[in-house]
Formats: structure tokens, sequence, C-alpha cells
């Protein structure tokens, strides 16, 4: 392959994006200092202002005010701490009886957290949230006196498929029910206000759009909704999530977000044009190749494609070697190798469903990525076809 010595494509911006440079300098600035940002003095007043910038950035963002903005150290532990039957909102405590999530659903959502009850929703054929589904299970609960809370996602990480989040709270808020709504993956790459998809709560997380990981944000739509803490201790983020924040993580992920927002529309356009083609090219150029969720709306970076008589792990393994980093699935505990619990609730038959690699791209992505993926894609696949399946 005409692979220059050393140079890998990284294709899997959904797992962990590369830290953006701007992220990198906004972090290294804040090891110069010792400030903890509950301190009065110079040095703590300093971090503060810090902390306070990025978490305006970061509402930004979501379309949100900044004193909504709760950091907290990833995504996961933002949805379990949005994930709890009795939030309170606007000074009464609203109790929900059980969480309502659609079916390809991160499993930091599906593990339905401080939640005893939860129901999953069926998707279409291309992985959008059914919304008769939800419909019909609102008004099954509302009928028998008892409120949900209704999870669904923004974009789906494998898949990169649009839920219609707006839709579905319109069906939750005539039930009653709250709506939380997973923006990790849509976030910097489509526009989100949260005003307009009238949710209560939102998930962002840092790594994803170019931060560090190990920071995150549950976004609130009112100052007055305040999600009861999981951690006990001093009175940080408004006394919604003790502990002290983590100030160079939380300004590498303003910074993040500031830039994302900035090229939104641009990157939008110049993803979409490199993620066609990279789609466009293997599936012209190989038999046996699918686009999972194709005629959906989808994220502009995002391609889950399946390969007839392909096992999924067998092809990230060769498209490693040859230089090439994608992942299988969701691959969000990476190495793991399992179902897809999304293809299956697509109900993707499971010859299918064993073929399915994840591609995403973003911001460090550029035409000679896809130039050698293409050409890495041609030469493995047919390297690699029916042996995997055969020795299983
Ligand atoms: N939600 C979605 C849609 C994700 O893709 C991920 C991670 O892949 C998470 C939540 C969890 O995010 P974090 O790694 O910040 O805990």
């Amino acid at each position: 392959m005409a692979r220059k010595a050393g140079r890998r494509v990284y294709l899997d911006h959904n797992a962990t994006a590369p830290l953006r440079p701007q992220a990198r300098q906004a972090a290294l600035s804040c090891l110069e200092g010792p400030g903890n940002a509950s301190s009065v003095h110079a040095e703590g007043r300093a971090a503060r202002a810090i902390l306070e910038r990025a978490r305006t950035h970061v509402a930004h963002l979501a379309g949100a005010e900044s004193r909504c903005v709760v950091f907290t150290s990833g995504a996961t532990e933002a949805l379990a701490l949005g994930l709890h039957p009795s939030p309170e909102m606007d000074g009464q405590f609203a109790q929900c009886d059980i969480l309502l999530a659609s079916a390809v659903e991160h499993p930091a959502v599906l593990r339905g957290h401080r939640f005893a009850e939860m129901e999953t929703l069926a998707v279409d054929s291309r992985g959008r949230l059914d919304l008769d589904a939800l419909e019909s299970a609102l008004k099954r609960h509302a009928a028998a006196g008892r409120r949900a809370m209704v999870a669904v996602m923004a974009a789906n990480n494998e898949t990169g498929v649009l839920q219609p989040v707006a839709e579905a709270a319109r069906l939750s808020r005539a039930h009653d029910a709250l709506v939380l709504c997973d923006a990790v993956q849509a976030a910097g790459r489509m526009k989100l206000d949260m005003s307009v998809l009238d949710v209560d709560f939102l998930s962002l997380s840092a790594h994803k759009i170019g931060g560090l990981q190990g920071a995150g944000a549950l976004v609130l739509a009112r100052a007055g909704h305040r999600p009861l803490a999981m951690l006990a201790g001093g009175g940080q983020e408004r006394g919604r999530r003790a502990g002290t924040e983590n100030v160079p993580a939380c300004a590498a992920f303003g910074a993040a977000a500031a830039t994302a927002l900035a090229d939104l529309e641009t990157e939008a356009l110049r993803l979409s044009a490199l993620r066609d083609r990279l789609e466009r090219e293997i599936v012209d150029s190989l038999p046996g190749v699918r686009v999972m969720g194709a005629g959906a709306e989808r994220l502009p970076n995002t391609t889950l494609l399946t390969f007839e008589d392909v096992r999924a792990e067998t092809l990230v393994i060769a498209l490693d070697l040859a230089g090439i980093s994608i992942s299988s699935g969701s691959a969000c505990s990476s190495g793991k190798v399992g179902a897809s619990h999304v293809l299956a609730a697509m109900q993707v038959p499971a010859e299918w469903a064993g073929g399915a690699i994840r591609l995403s791209l973003g911001w460090s992505s550029c035409e000679d990525d896809v130039d050698l993926a293409v050409e890495a894609f041609r030469k493995v696949v047919p390297r690699v076809r029916g042996r995997s399946i055969r020795a299983a």
C-alpha cells in the first residue's frame, strides 16, 4: 500500500477525537497555576474565571445558559446524574415511575442508573425511534397514573442516525413526561438548541469533540432544575456535583466546544463530503457492502458499513495492521467483542451484523485519509473475506 512510513489514518472520532490544538493549549495554560476554583485568593479566582469561561462555551454548544451547565467526569456520569426518578424541577420534586429509552441508546443510558424500572422503545429498520411506540407507551403509563422520563439520543454513536428528539419531546410533554437527550455524538457536529429541542436534561462529553478524556457535562433546561447529586461533599457546581472541578479538562472542553461551534457549518459540509466519498468508493469497489441507516438523516462524520462474509473484528485487526484505525460496533470500551444492540434493534440479520464496522471522521480528517482508507479496504477486505467466517 502506498502509505508513507508511520502515517496512520485515524477514523474513530466517535470513540475519541484527537485533542484539538486549542484544547491542548487551554489545558496546558491551566497547569501553570495551582488554583482551586473554590478558593478566594488570586490563584483560586483565576481558576474560577477559567472554569466559568469554559462553562459559557459549553453552554453555547448546547444552546443553554451557562448556569445550567454542571461539569462532570464525562457523559457517563452526566447520564447517571440525570437519570434519577425524582429530580427537583423549579422547587418541586418531579416523581417519575419509569424510564422509557429508545433501544439504540448508549449503554450508559440503557443501564437505567437510579431508575428501578425501565422499558425500551422500538426503532425502525433505519434505526430511528418509533414515535408510535413512544406514544403508546406514554399513553399506557399515563392511563395507569404513572409518569415517565424519556431518554432519546440526538444521534446514534454507531450509525450516526439522527433521532426525532423534538418530536419525542412534544409527545412526552403531552403526557407530562420529562425528557433527557444524550447529545454526546451530535455535539459539535450539528446545531443543538435545548430550548428548540425542549428537553429537560442533555449530556455532553469533552473527548468526543476534541477535548480531554474525563470531562463532560449535564446541561439543564433551566437553572431551577436540580438533579439529585450522587456525590456528597463540597458545594461545587451549585451543590449539584460535589468534588473539586478538573479545571484543565474543563478549560480544554470549553476551548474544544468554542472551536467546534465556530466551525460547525463549514466542518459539517467538509466532513459529509469526505464521508460520502469514503462510503461511495468502498461500496462501489467491493461487492457485498451495505451502509447501515442509509436513507435516514445522519451525522456528517459517521458511517457504519457491513461486509458480507466478513467478521468485523478480523477486519478491524487487518486494517489496524495496514495503518487504519476504525472500530467494530460501538466499541466504547474497546477490545470488547459482542453483538451490536443497535443493529439488533434495527433487526439487521446476524450474518450482516457480524461484519459491521464504524468509520467516524472529524476535525483532523482530510482527503488523504479517505484515499488511504479506500486503498486499504480494497486490499484487505478480499483477503479476510470468508476466511474468518470459516475459521469460526
Ligand atoms: N453516550 C454516547 C452516545 C456515547 O457515544 C458515549 C461514549 O462513547 C457516552 C455516552 C459516554 O461518554 P463518556 O465516555 O464521556 O462517559
